[in-house]
């Protein structure tokens, strides 16, 4: 593995910072910081940053030039990520820019690439993933929701669970059943549609922190074109795996757990407990932390494997995997940490608080004010993208061959 840094990336890693220290101000850095704990971003803050990073030409860092993107190599949009992480940049919305976008520019036609891609890069199109139903999670090929043809649409009838975003997406990419008669796999077919089409019914899901992040969406007799299929009918199958690629990939983990160890560390250094020493000097504290670090790095290094295969043009095999299995459960001990570290000052729920107009300010410090909201909302990395237990059975066919 060649793990030397070139001259040109380091030319690279400061045009990043230039670009940063100018467009990210202190305000977007505050309500990023604000918006830490929740599952995805803050709809206003990550449409504000789209457009900053839209008219540098950076919002799809992943893309192929000829499409929007960057045209980045490997290594530089690694680089990129650590720097937007360690300046604390808000988060976009993943599902156009990291999931549709990509499987269009693989497997869309020309003109759903032409007519798609500049929408979700600007921002004008907002997508939602409608993929899990209630009973087919998991075993997402047992989904149920059905489309039968109809001259040039489709008429869907079903329904789509845990669809996040749902409420603000003005559109949809999914997964309908279009023949039961074939492998469940076969019958099934990627569709885009429009989320203000008649017959969607879109229902809101609170999550246990106080959150609206997804939804229960509803189809009765709606009226689809045909023409927002992906992919020949029944192909749907491939298309969604090529999709789900993009879900689970990811090479920055290892820095954005870094990045909340040292923001713990900082709070238990800094915070006073009457007479008591600081937290940090708490030999129990220090060595589950002292642990934690180290799986960090272990992961942190995990990625730079795939990194370094991803620019050899290799396959990286199962060690995405392994990554995505371990950043998903130290996040969460990261998180059940944060909550113990903030004692009584992490009990208050702030975000329900705020919600219905508390009588008094907030209370403590601002670390604690996102610990509980943030254990809570963290329960979905070891469920969403794929669950733990589904990523360790991937892990020992590819591996083991059980
Ligand atoms: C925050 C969040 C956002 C989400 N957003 C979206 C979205 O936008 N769009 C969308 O389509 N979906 C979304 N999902 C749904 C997500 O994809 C599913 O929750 C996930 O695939 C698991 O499916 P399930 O919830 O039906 O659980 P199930 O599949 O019912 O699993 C229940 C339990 O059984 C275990 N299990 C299941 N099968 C096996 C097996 N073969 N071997 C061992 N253990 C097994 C699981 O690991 C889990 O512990 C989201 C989920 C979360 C948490």
């Amino acid at each position: 593995m060649d793990m030397a840094h070139a001259k040109e990336d380091d030319l690279f890693r400061e045009e990043v910072r230039d670009f940063l220290a100018e467009k990210l101000t202190d305000d977007l850095k505050r309500r990023a910081r604000a918006a830490g704990w929740r599952t995805f971003t803050d709809h206003d803050l990550a449409m504000e940053w789209q457009s900053i990073l839209h008219s540098r030409g950076w919002v799809a860092p992943a893309w192929p030039k000829e499409f929007g993107g960057t045209g980045w190599s490997v290594m530089e949009r690694f680089i990129y990520q650590q720097e937007c992480l360690a300046a604390g940049t808000p988060r976009l919305y993943p599902q156009g820019l990291m999931m549709l976008g990509p499987t269009l520019i693989g497997h869309g036609t020309d003109e759903q690439r032409s007519e798609i891609l500049p929408r979700i890069l600007s921002g004008d199109d907002l997508w939602c993933q409608g993929y899990s139903e209630p009973g087919s999670g998991s075993d997402l090929a047992s989904l149920q929701t059905k489309a039968v043809k109809d001259g040039d649409d489709y008429i869907v009838n079903g329904t789509k669970i845990w669809t996040s975003t749902a409420h603000y997406a003005n559109r949809m990419f999914a997964l309908v059943r279009t023949s039961t008669e074939d492998r469940p796999q076969k019958g099934i077919t990627f569709i885009m549609l429009d989320m203000d089409l008649p017959g969607i019914k879109v229902d809101p899901i609170i999550n246990m922190a106080g959150e609206h992040e997804f939804n229960q969406v509803f189809f009765t007799d709606v009226r689809v074109p045909q023409a927002g299929r992906v992919g020949p009918e029944g192909q749907g199958w491939t298309v969604a795996k090529y999709l789900l690629e993009f879900e689970r990939g990811s090479l920055s983990a290892g820095a954005s757990l870094a990045n909340a160890l040292t923001k713990l560390k900082l709070f238990a250094s800094e915070r006073e407990r009457d007479d008591a020493p600081a937290l940090i000097d708490d030999g129990g504290f220090r060595t589950r932390l002292s642990e934690l670090e180290v799986t960090a790095d272990t992961i942190a290094m995990t990625e730079k494997i795939v990194l370094s295969s991803l620019s050899a043009n290799q396959n990286p095999g199962s060690a995405a995997n392994v990554s995505k299995i371990l950043s998903s459960e130290t996040q969460q001990r990261i998180q059940e940490l944060a909550v113990e570290a903030a004692g009584y000052y992490g009990v208050p729920n702030h975000v329900v608080l705020e919600e219905f107009g508390p009588n008094f300010g907030p209370v403590g410090p601002a670390f604690a004010r996102n610990a509980a909201p943030g254990y809570l909302t963290g329960r979905m990395s070891t469920i969403a993208g794929g669950t733990g237990e589904v990523q360790r059975n991937i892990l020992a066919k590819m591996e083991l061959g059980l």
